[in-house]
């Protein structure tokens, strides 16, 4: 467990709980577990995201919830 809290997360992985974080591509914007290495696209998480990642996102000008 990090003491610090980092700006660019949020989410948890629904497989280990560890932090998501949000990793920009090109034109996509996926989020990461910081754990295990899994990709979430926008649309697996969209239901559960938080304002904070919300708005984090939205930063993101060109997201395409593809
Ligand atoms: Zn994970």
């Amino acid at each position: 467990m990090k003491e610090n809290e980092e700006k660019t997360l949020i989410m948890k992985c629904r497989k280990c709980e560890d932090k998501l974080e949000v990793l920009r591509q090109c034109k996509k914007v996926r989020l990461r577990c910081s754990g295990c290495g899994h990709e979430y696209h926008i649309h697996e998480v969209a239901a559960d995201l938080d304002k904070e990642t919300e708005e984090q996102l939205a930063r993101y000008t060109a997201i395409i919830y593809d």
